[in-house]
């Protein structure tokens, strides 16, 4: 699976100079594609470590451009961050996922979570638990199938202010789960002051778990911390069944990653998720 080379969309390189004039061009690009519907959400499934049926579904967004092909946030999120129009991409994201999480729960097929991720702007900027509950009310998904994915660094930019907005969104019902765990320098002190529900360990600690004894120890020192605390634990970037056993031996709850499904357009995540209907 690792062979295959591309990461779901053609390899691109958008050349993003630093200069003011480029960052207006792409400004102007981006505010376009949000009025065209240019943009289009991928889902990759999160699937249980012991049973290998899915349980959630992660949203990942693409922009999907006439001339060139599917464009990877990694090209553009900061972009949108530096010029504020997150606020009104994570807004569309937002309404777009529940929107799909709960069709997918009326066709019948099995009740599992969407989760989104929530960029810094976005999370400070607006009142998104204001904008999270209408988006709740109008799309109709309970608030217990939608988590929001938040990295360390977001919360410890203001933590008084991030512990509010995470007590407000946990009083709706929604989930939250600390993104690309053990990346950044924070203090783990936060895991005790921060309403959370699951710890995902960053996938630079997963892909050589199998063999390399640092990653192992760190892994093994997250997941027993998570489980002391009663948070579950989510491992990404799984490719290979080497690492899933190794994991598994760990009673890691969750695991996502290409060695069960690359992110999927929306038609083929439903299919994927049909399987496990039919069955
Ligand atoms: P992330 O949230 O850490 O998402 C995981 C990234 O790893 C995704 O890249 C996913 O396609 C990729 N991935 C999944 N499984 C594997 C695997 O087994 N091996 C490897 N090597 N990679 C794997 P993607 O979709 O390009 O997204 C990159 C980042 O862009 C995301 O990192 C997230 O930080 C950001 N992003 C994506 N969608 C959104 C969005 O809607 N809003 C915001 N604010 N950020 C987003
Ligand atoms: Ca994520
Ligand atoms: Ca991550
Ligand atoms: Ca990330």
């Amino acid at each position: 699976s690792k062979d295959d080379g591309r990461n779901g969309y053609e390899i691109f390189k958008f050349e993003m100079k630093k200069s003011a004039e480029k960052r207006l061009g792409m400004e102007l690009l981006l505010r376009k594609a949000v009025f065209n519907d240019e943009l289009v959400l991928h889902y990759q499934p999160k699937v249980g470590g012991d049973t290998g049926r899915p349980v959630g579904m992660e949203a990942l967004i693409r922009w999907k451009r006439k001339d060139l092909g599917l464009i990877s946030p990694a090209e553009f999120i900061q972009v949108a961050e530096e010029t504020g129009i997150i606020v009104e991409i994570g807004e569309w994201v937002l309404r777009e996922a529940c929107t799909q999480c709960k069709k997918w729960h009326d066709e019948g097929m099995p009740l599992i979570s969407i989760s989104v991720n929530i960029s810094a702007v976005q999370f400070y900027k607006q009142k998104l638990e204001k904008t999270i509950e209408e988006i709740l009310r109008e799309t109709g998904l309970e608030a217990q199938f939608l988590e929001l994915e938040l990295t360390e660094s977001i919360l410890m930019k203001q933590p008084e202010e991030a512990a509010e907005t995470l007590r407000n969104l946990k009083a709706l019902g929604v989930k939250i789960s600390i993104d690309d765990f053990g990346k950044g320098f924070s203090s783990l002190s936060y895991l005790k002051h921060f309403p959370i529900d699951t710890i995902k360990i960053d996938k630079s600690f997963i892909f050589d778990c199998d063999i390399d004894k640092a990653n192992q120890a760190i892994i093994l020192a997250v997941i027993t911390l998570a489980h002391n605390l009663e948070l579950n634990v989510v491992a990404e970037g799984v490719e290979e069944a080497p690492q899933l056993m190794y994991l598994q031996s760990l009673q890691c709850d969750i695991v996502q990653g290409y060695y069960f499904s690359r992110p999927l357009e929306k038609k083929k995540a439903g299919e994927y998720l049909q399987q496990y209907f039919l069955q």
